[in-house]
């Protein structure tokens, strides 16, 4: 074992392999205020990579509802219950991540879930947290609560999967960062799969290797963002790369709202994975339950999106989540909250994309001149 530092936890922990980081890092912001749960993303994601034999049950994309939503079944609550005592001081993690607490001859704390979990990727889906019981009428802010919690792979910075492959048949990219199974080296041992606290890596009987999330690395290279990105009909999503926490740029969307701003989360840092997908937590959940999500800033970053209509430069990143195809590496504001532009550059610092901060409203007459007609709102 070696001492790495996890950011995320403030304070080094230990990890298989000595600390490496790559150039730039894959990162992905979900807003999880936004989505609708449409699934397109998992629709998306499945052709693209997973419509083939053996690969029925296997998403590398889903979106859960939160409380009683998983994929594979109880993924998460089976570890966090044998992880042991979670608490934090401030930002500092005071408990164990799954490699502290390995068992003896174990790379990490882990498990394997059984066929059977796979089979009901829906569960959960639109159940609120309590029963509504006859009568019952939803009050501001409702007691009955849930959330959307889109997942994929996080691309970790330690990732299990990679420390739990015998074959050292999984590897972390240097260029960018990307998690990549090299299906010539698995012999389908599944370590991955049992070492994967997200449970994002799969075993495909059909070919007797596992597979998971590639980030989509052909488009990628081709400076574009992710199927599950493009396709996000709520426009939630937001793909591109993440400086080092010890260097972060005010004009990198993703360093502000992750590093500046404190307003975008990992899923279970406490896991110690250093993961790189990054939620805005739900604001009508328990700050309980976003807390053992999304770590100890859940509180404060509600608080921010509460307020973001207040910041242009809040608000103008948010609006620039599922408005282009092409990775925006730099970004800018033009003008006032009520009359500017977010604008979005591409690595070279030329520019792909131009939004209003505040969408203009447009109320069209009722009598059109031209067609002779008129036109009724229904709604
Ligand atoms: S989420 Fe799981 S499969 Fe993805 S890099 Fe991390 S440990 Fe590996
Ligand atoms: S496509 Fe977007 S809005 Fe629809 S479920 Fe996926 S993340 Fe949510």
């Amino acid at each position: 074992m070696h001492k790495v530092y996890n950011w995320q936890l403030n304070r080094t922990m230990e990890y298989k392999y000595p600390e490496t980081r790559p150039d730039k890092q894959v990162t992905w912001l979900f807003d999880t205020n936004k989505c609708i749960a449409c699934q397109t993303c998992t629709v998306a994601c499945k052709n693209a990579w997973t419509a083939g034999k053996g690969q029925e049950a296997m998403f590398w994309n889903n979106v859960e509802t939160k409380p009683w939503g998983f994929y594979p079944l109880g993924w998460d609550i089976r570890l966090l219950e044998k992880l042991g005592s979670q608490n934090w001081d401030r930002n500092k993690y005071l408990g164990k991540t799954i490699f502290e607490t390995a068992p003896y001859g174990e790379e990490m704390l882990g498990f394997m879930p059984d066929a059977e979990d796979y089979l009901h990727p829906n569960i959960g889906e639109d159940e609120v947290s309590s029963a509504i019981n006859q009568g019952d009428y939803l009050k501001m802010v409702h007691q009955p609560w849930m959330f959307y919690l889109q997942r994929i792979c996080n691309h970790c910075t330690y990732p299990a999967c990679v420390a739990a492959c015998p074959r050292k048949s999984i590897y972390k990219r240097k260029e960018d960062g990307i998690v990549l199974i090299d299906q010539a080296r698995c012999r389908g041992y599944q370590e991955c799969v049992r070492g994967c606290p997200y449970k994002k890596s799969f075993f495909r009987d059909y070919t007797g290797k596992s597979e998971k999330c590639i980030s989509c690395y052909p488009t990628v290279e081709q400076g574009n963002q992710t199927q599950c990105v493009v396709n996000c009909i709520g426009k939630i999503r937001l793909f591109g790369f993440k400086n080092n926490w010890q260097n972060p740029r005010e004009d990198n969307p993703f360093d502000y709202l992750i590093y500046f701003k404190k307003i975008a989360l990992p899923l279970y840092p406490q896991f110690g994975l250093e993961p790189n997908v990054y939620y805005i937590p739900p604001i009508n959940v328990p700050g309980q339950f976003n807390k053992q999500l999304f770590g100890p800033g859940a509180e404060t970053a509600v608080q921010l999106y509460r307020e973001a209509y207040k910041d242009k430069y809040l608000i103008a990143v948010l609006m620039l989540m599922g408005c282009t195809d092409k990775i925006i590496h730099r970004f800018d504001v033009k003008g006032d909250i009520e009359t500017g532009y977010a604008i979005g550059y591409d690595e070279k610092g030329a520019e792909i994309i131009r939004v209003p901060i505040k969408e203009p409203i447009i109320i069209r007459n009722k009598y059109d001149e031209q067609k002779d007609v008129y036109r009724i709102s229904v709604s």
